[in-house]
């Protein structure tokens, strides 16, 4: 039946028998489904309340010095807040339009020298001079993939990137062959992330430290949106870190994604 979806787990058993486990998962998966539904209808349903409210702090802004002093610093935070709102609320829809989509859509070849030289640009101007961000082309080999989904999770390693590392820091970013693979790699001299956390970073609304996270401008979704993103590449994601000494992020790309430059 369309209705029900059985998970099939096969266990090695004794030397050389098998042990077939047959779960019915069909009562979690709806439970998913309604889940992901109520997250993509809330989300859009908040938008447009949202748009209006950011309009009119927009137009009271433009409106020079009529703002009293005593006010201002109110009128700034509702700026900043509603701002930070818009990026959640976008940020779910990306996810949830992600975990909808289980295919590629909008596969193409990338030409991943422009493309990483425009995420270097990108990471440079956000940075705004504050640290040394060098892109080391290594490989010269291209992908096939989503060029939107592909841009948005590097993009997205190298924004933490330079959130989470303190002004004179050093950013690196990497395009090299190992072996059969091509790797896409961040490094930072930052913060760093104790063990303990590496596991769940890519949980929706995961934070080391929420309240730094907070005032960094990140919605806590980033890093689960790249964990999907990757997963219609079928790519991975692999990282290393030292509280005090930095982090580095990679992204494994399998060999059937490769194309010669
Ligand atoms: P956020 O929007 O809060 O940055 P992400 O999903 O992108 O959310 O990342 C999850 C958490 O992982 C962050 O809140 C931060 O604590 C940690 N993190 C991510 N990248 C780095 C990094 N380069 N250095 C240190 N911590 C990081």
């Amino acid at each position: 039946s369309p209705d029900i979806t059985l998970e099939l787990q096969i266990i090695p058993f004794a030397s050389k028998q098998r042990l077939l486990i047959c779960r019915d998962v069909s009562a979690i998966e709806k439970t998913e489904v309604m889940r992901r539904d109520f997250i993509a209808n809330v989300s859009h349903e908040l938008r447009t309340p949202l748009t209006v409210i950011g309009g009119f702090l927009e137009t009271i802004s433009d409106m020079q010095g009529e703002i009293s002093p005593d006010i201002q610093p109110y009128f700034d935070m509702m700026q900043a807040q509603t701002t930070r709102m818009r990026r959640i609320i976008e940020d779910l829809l990306t996810l949830s339009r992600l975990e909808n989509n289980v295919t590629l859509k909008d596969e193409t070849e990338i030409d991943m020298k422009a493309m990483l030289q425009q995420l270097h640009r990108d990471a440079q101007a956000l940075s705004q001079g504050q640290h040394q961000v060098t892109l080391h082309m290594e490989a010269n080999v291209n992908l096939t993939g989503s060029y939107n989904e592909l841009m948005s999770a590097m993009s997205n390693l190298t924004t933490n990137a330079v959130r989470y590392t303190p002004p004179q820091g050093k950013i690196d970013i990497y395009w090299q062959m190992r072996g059969e693979d091509v790797v896409f790699s961040v490094q930072d001299n930052g913060i760093g992330i104790e063990a303990h956390h590496l596991p769940r970073l890519t949980e929706r609304f995961y934070r080391v430290d929420s309240g730094r996270s907070r005032d960094t401008g990140g919605t806590g979704l980033g890093l689960s949106i790249v964990k999907h993103i990757l997963h219609h590449h079928q790519a991975s994601l692999q990282v290393e870190s030292e509280p005090g000494l930095g982090s580095c992020f990679r992204i494994v790309f399998p060999a059937q994604r490769i194309l010669p430059a």
